[in-house]
């Protein structure tokens, strides 16, 4: 660049195959039992933010899940915990105890009608993996659940989007030319791009492709219990909490 000449900066995550992407102002909501938190949620929670341009990731930990029994579930507080050394060091990452910090099952749609209220103005997206969005079905009210935020479905390893058309949730289209344009869209995000469809409520559903992490949770506990080492599935302060807290899951 010669000198003097003015640089024209755009920042990395505008940035989307030398296109600029528009940012969507507007707060990533990532619920889920985070029993315990681990790198695949964190990437998750990093790509969704960057593609769309999120203004940050709202993790929100669950009290105790309605769907989840409670055996091996280690206590709100400590998941709590948890989450918060994972996402320290992290500007764009901030923890909730919306859900934790109540007794008695917490429902997604209060929490969103809470942050709602707590954000004036401000778009949500709640993000979940395919596997959530395909049972969400099973969930509180998911018709209102749609109303209040913005979906963004990310892909996760053994969950294919393919499920995602058949769901009652997303806008039907009666259009032959649209129905194709959605199964096409199906494919493209299969190769990678972000793509945009519509929800039953009007509202906006995101399906976004993320690096396959093949990580849950389940297989940490599972690790944890027959003595093996998770190390580098989590965050190092998560395992040294769990250590010194002898958490039992
Ligand atoms: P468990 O095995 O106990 O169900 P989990 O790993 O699925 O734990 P959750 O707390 O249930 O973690 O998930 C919270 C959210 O993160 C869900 O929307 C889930 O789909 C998503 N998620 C978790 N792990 C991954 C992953 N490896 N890739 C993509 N999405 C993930
Ligand atoms: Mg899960």
């Amino acid at each position: 660049m010669q000198r003097g000449q003015k640089e024209k900066k755009q920042s990395p995550e505008l940035k989307q195959k030398g296109k600029k992407q528009k940012k969507l102002s507007g707060i990533g909501v990532m619920g889920g039992t985070f029993n315990p938190v681990h790198s695949g949620h964190l990437r998750v929670a990093e790509e969704v933010r960057e593609t769309l341009g999120l203004e940050k990731v709202l993790f929100v930990p669950a009290g105790t899940p309605p769907l989840k029994a409670s055996h091996g579930l280690a206590p709100a507080r400590k998941r709590l915990e948890m989450v918060r050394l994972a996402v320290a060091g992290n500007p764009f990452f901030e923890v909730s105890d919306l859900e934790c910090g109540k007794s008695g099952p917490s429902y997604t749609v209060s929490t969103l009608e809470r942050l709602s209220e707590m954000h004036p103005g401000k778009r949500l997206f709640f993000i979940t993996g395919a596997d959530v969005f395909l049972d969400l079905h099973r969930w509180w009210r998911p018709g209102r659940l749609i109303e209040l935020a913005d979906l963004v479905v990310v892909s996760r390893p053994g969950y294919p989007f393919s499920g995602v058309l058949d769901s009652p949730f997303v806008l039907k289209e009666k259009d032959l030319s649209k129905k194709k344009r959605q199964a096409a869209a199906l494919e493209a995000v299969k190769a990678g791009r972000m793509v945009r469809m519509g929800l039953a409520s009007g509202r906006a559903l995101y399906l976004v492709k993320v690096t396959a992490l093949e990580i849950s949770a389940r297989q940490i506990r599972a690790l944890l219990k027959s003595g093996r080492s998770p190390r580098y599935l989590l965050p190092e302060q998560v395992l040294s909490f769990i250590i010194q807290n002898k958490i039992k899951f």
